[in-house]
């Protein structure tokens, strides 16, 4: 802890974002950077707790005290090793990471105004990329090889670990390029491709190989391998099954956004399979992330109009006393795509979809419903009030979630991870589950050989 002072003298400083005329004309990264002086400065601010409930928070378990007093002493290279040391992809996190940690930091707590350990991430690996810090290992083999199924940030994470491990490691993935729901869900505004590829040119060059268009049969895996992971997502979205469902102009939010991430990268699609919002009025049914990132895509498509709607009531803005510090906040999340323009309501039910004569949507009717809190404080019950009302539409994305797959028995040397064990999540908890799944296999494998 460098500065003792700087958390009472300097002020958070985010980076911000382009501002939102110019940046909806495009797809390219909205979040800005800060100089390396004002990066620094905002590493100063960092106290050192003697209880640093960043640690705690992170899924990874990051010690962002550590690093941010490197990176205030200027020594980036030393930053970078212990930042490595918890997290395989910190441009990942750097940029998409809803920032646990920052939730909890001790300065959120006394001032709202939590270290910027997110943006300080970020700026750790680029720089590390930059000067050559990081660069590719061989590693010695230790003749077993390892087959990871899904090229997401746990099988990726899983990957890497056990390379280092000395497995031979082999990742399989169905789609063309690897990254998961952070190449083919995640827009190019929030992470650039760029950042995918740079990861896995360089696992490549550290010994891994891919397989990709290889559709892995669930319950099967490919022959040849003493042991394997499963780290196949949440591949199924949930649907809306109401009245109407059959209608044209209804879409799943992923039809959208993997489609406009693969047609930035070249990829072309005849236009009666496009799934454009340009001059539509688009109806959002999820307030999630997902959702979100919907929103931020019509715009860049020009929608006409967009609207979310969400069947959970509003959260409060800014605190929540049922979720005090240091836990996780539940409260109103506004994104950079909420702030580029769009309806928002809540405790909104869909009861069916209305089209017209020619099968094509033109409406959702919506019925408002209340929620009553449980006595036992579990989930709250839903009540539908009969308030009843037409949002009119063009098009409905549908971005209610994804079903927890339902897997298959596996022997004793396969192991799971990710979404796929536990659930549509987050990518700094994939990737902390790929982490944890290495080391599983190695310690199978290892007691093997004994
Ligand atoms: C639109 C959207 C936005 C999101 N935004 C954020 C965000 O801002 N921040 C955040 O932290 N998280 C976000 N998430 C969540 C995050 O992307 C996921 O939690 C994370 O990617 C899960 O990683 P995973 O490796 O477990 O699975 P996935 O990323 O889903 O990867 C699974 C991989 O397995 C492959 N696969 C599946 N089945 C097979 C098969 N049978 N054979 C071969 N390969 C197969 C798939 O092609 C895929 O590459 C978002 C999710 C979505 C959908
Ligand atoms: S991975 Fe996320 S929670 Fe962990 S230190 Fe980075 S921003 Fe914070």
């Amino acid at each position: 802890m460098g500065n003792p002072k700087a958390f009472m003298t300097v002020p958070r400083l985010e980076a911000g974002h382009r501002p939102i005329h110019e940046r909806i004309c495009d797809f390219s990264e909205v979040e800005q950077t800060l100089s390396e002086t004002e990066r620094r400065n905002q590493a100063s601010r960092c106290m050192d707790c003697g209880v640093p409930f960043c640690h705690w928070a992170c899924p990874l378990g990051n010690r962002p005290p550590e690093w941010q007093d490197a990176v205030y002493r200027g020594d980036w290279e030393k930053a970078f090793k212990i930042l490595s040391l918890t997290n395989d992809f910190p441009e990942f996190t750097g940029r998409i990471c809803p920032a646990l940690c920052e939730k909890s930091c001790v300065l959120n707590h006394c001032m709202d105004a939590p270290v910027t350990t997110r943006e300080n991430e970020c700026s750790i690996i680029e720089k590390a990329f930059a000067e050559g810090y990081i660069k590719p290992r061989t590693y010695e083999r230790n003749g077993k090889r390892v087959a990871v199924i899904g090229a997401g940030p746990s099988g990726l994470s899983a990957a890497a670990r056990l390379n280092c491990m000395g497995y031979e490691v082999t990742v399989y993935d169905k789609m063309n390029k690897s990254g998961g729901l952070v190449r083919y869900g995640i827009p190019n505004f929030k992470l650039d491709k760029f950042i995918i590829n740079r990861r896995i040119k360089f696992m490549e060059d550290e010994g891994i190989h891919f397989i990709n268009d290889c559709y892995i049969e669930p319950g099967t895996v490919p022959e040849g391998y003493d042991a394997y992971v499963v780290a196949t997502g949440t591949p199924q979205a949930r649907d809306l099954s109401i009245p109407g469902r059959e209608l044209s102009g209804i879409y799943f939010a992923l039809d959208m956004l993997t489609q406009q991430n693969e047609i930035l990268e070249g990829v072309e699609f005849p236009a009666d399979k496009l799934v454009n919002a340009k001059g539509k009025r688009v109806l959002v049914i999820g307030g999630g992330d997902t959702g979100s990132d919907c929103i931020g895509t019509c715009h860049r498509h020009e929608a006409l109009e967009v609207t979310q709607i969400e069947i959970m009531p509003q959260p409060p803005q800014g605190h929540n006393p049922a979720t005090p510090w240091p836990w996780w906040p539940q409260v109103m999340k506004t994104t950079t795509s909420h702030e580029e323009g769009c309806i928002r309501r809540w405790c909104l039910a869909s009861n069916r979809f209305i089209g017209d004569s020619e099968g094509r949507l033109k409406g959702v009717e919506v019925e408002r419903v209340e929620w009553a809190p449980s006595p036992d404080g579990g989930r709250p019950s839903m009540k539908p009030t009969g308030e009843k009302e037409i949002i009119e539409c063009d098009m409905v994305l549908l971005a209610m979630g994804f079903l927890k797959p339902r897997q298959p028995d596996y022997p004793a040397n396969v192991f799971l991870c990710g979404d796929a064990k536990n659930g549509a999540s987050l990518v700094v908890r994939a990737i902390a589950s790929g982490r944890e799944v290495a080391v599983q296999v190695d310690s199978y494998l290892t007691s093997r050989q004994n």
